[in-house]
């Protein structure tokens, strides 16, 4: 039975097991490097890949040995060590993204991992739940949904905000049958955060810190950079109270604004996968898109600083992880999801789809097709492109080939509606 969802809840834990928690994260970041570093090694000296099996026995033998590690629960350790295979595997895999493991930092937040045998969860009222981890007792978190499941694993995790309990749950829920709403297709963008191809306006994020929060973040980022010059000058660099005080008030907001963002991409996705049978989204690559503009020393690239504010953006409309959750919840919701080719859908007219690069002049958000005269939002018509696409493929066969131009205009008679030149906006 594997975990098929997860639930996270703000958790409490009193003074005493505030501090034990805060060691127990520092020490599960410890271990997680020495066994990496461990296994690197290995590989490098003896061509020999360590695997968690190998590794666990030789950390019961060291729990002996090491204070540091003694008093750190031996299943959260087995824990990080299956975690650390799970990630070689990640990275061998040639159908999954993910890089070499990398180390964790001291700034990265805190998390200690358990698997499910070793908690228990019981439910105190209707607010309020508690969890018993091993060494630590009962922890106390807001219950502010059901768990709905069996539990698999839990994660005890601190970010700026404070800690939180996650758990992975198996809830054996059965996907929806096909839900039968319209097809649609999405264009992720960079000014406008989606544009669904079956609505007028572009669905925008909103901001995620309010006018004040955002000036106190200002404020917050001048005093540590003069907080941290002080201490240059005449501290040797070492971190005063005051410097940690402000780096813990910064790291409050961003993790404030980091979950309002969360917040928005669930709503938009769960809403999309629940109002249409089909969804069409673009194939990225967003690490691509994303690369750095930096160059080398030999060939520096161009435009860096516009590239790193286009990669702030993109990284904050978080189109990787959006894709992820259509992915599952298009699943759940009787609907599918279709990932299209991404080439030229910017440039391609979505009435009689010639690509010319002239249709998309300068670089305003009005598209006006070179040769049939068609005009509309250039985000907009990339999402009906984008459908049409996926219409095409219809879910099964995403590098089908092209049909002819003169068919590929929809029946239902939705574009005409659109047809009207709209202002071009600038921004
Ligand atoms: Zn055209």
């Amino acid at each position: 039975m594997k975990a098929d969802a997860g639930r996270t809840y703000r958790a409490y834990p009193t003074g005493g097991q505030d501090r034990i928690l805060t060691g127990w994260g520092h020490t599960a970041r410890a271990l997680w490097n020495v066994a990496l570093e461990q296994r690197v090694y290995l590989w490098k000296q003896r061509r020999h890949s360590l695997r968690s099996a190998e590794q666990c026995r030789q950390l019961t033998v060291a729990r002996g040995d090491l204070d540091w590690i003694e008093d750190f629960p031996a299943q959260a350790g087995q824990q990080i060590l299956r975690q650390l295979d799970r990630s070689y595997d990640n990275f061998w895999n040639p159908a999954h993204s993910a890089r070499f493991p990398a180390r964790k930092k001291r700034g990265d937040r805190l998390s200690i991992p358990f698997p499910g045998q070793a908690v228990e969860v019981r439910k105190l009222n209707r607010r309020w739940g508690e969890v018993r981890l091993p060494k630590l007792g009962w922890l106390r978190f807001r219950l502010s949904r059901a768990v709905g499941g069996m539990i698999r694993n839990a994660t005890v995790s601190r970010d700026g905000r404070g800690w939180h309990i996650s758990f992975g749950v198996h809830t054996g829920r059965k996907p929806d049958a096909p839900n039968g709403k319209p097809p649609c297709g999405v264009d992720f963008g960079v000014a406008a955060s989606a544009y669904v191809s079956t609505e007028t306006e572009p669905r925008l994020t909103p901001p995620t810190l309010t006018a004040n929060e955002k000036r106190r973040l200002k404020h917050l980022e001048q005093k540590k950079a003069r907080q941290l010059t002080y201490a240059k000058k005449h501290q040797g660099g070492k971190y005063g109270r005051r410097l940690r005080t402000t780096i813990a008030q910064i790291a409050k907001l961003t993790a404030r604004r980091a979950a309002r963002r969360r917040d928005f991409t669930h709503k938009l996705t769960t809403d999309l996968a629940k109002s249409h049978g089909l969804i069409g989204i673009e194939d990225l690559r967003v690490k691509n898109m994303s690369k750095s503009a930096k160059g080398s020393v030999e060939a520096p690239g161009k435009n860096v600083r516009a590239k790193a504010g286009l990669n702030r953006s993109i990284l904050d409309n978080t189109p990787g992880e959006r894709r992820r959750q259509l992915e599952y919840k298009t699943h759940a919701y009787g609907s599918v999801l279709v990932a299209v080719p991404p080439f030229h859908t910017s440039r391609t007219c979505a009435r009689c789809g010639r690509v010319d690069p002239d249709s998309r002049k300068g670089c305003g958000r009005l598209f006006a097709c070179a040769h049939c005269g068609h005009e509309d939002d250039a985000d907009h018509n990339a999402s009906m492109e984008i459908e049409a696409r996926a219409r095409r493929t219809g879910g099964s066969d995403i590098n089908s080939t092209r049909s002819a131009p003169e068919a590929r205009v929809p029946a239902d008679g939705r574009r005409r509606m659109r047809e009207a030149p709209k202002p071009v906006r600038t921004s």
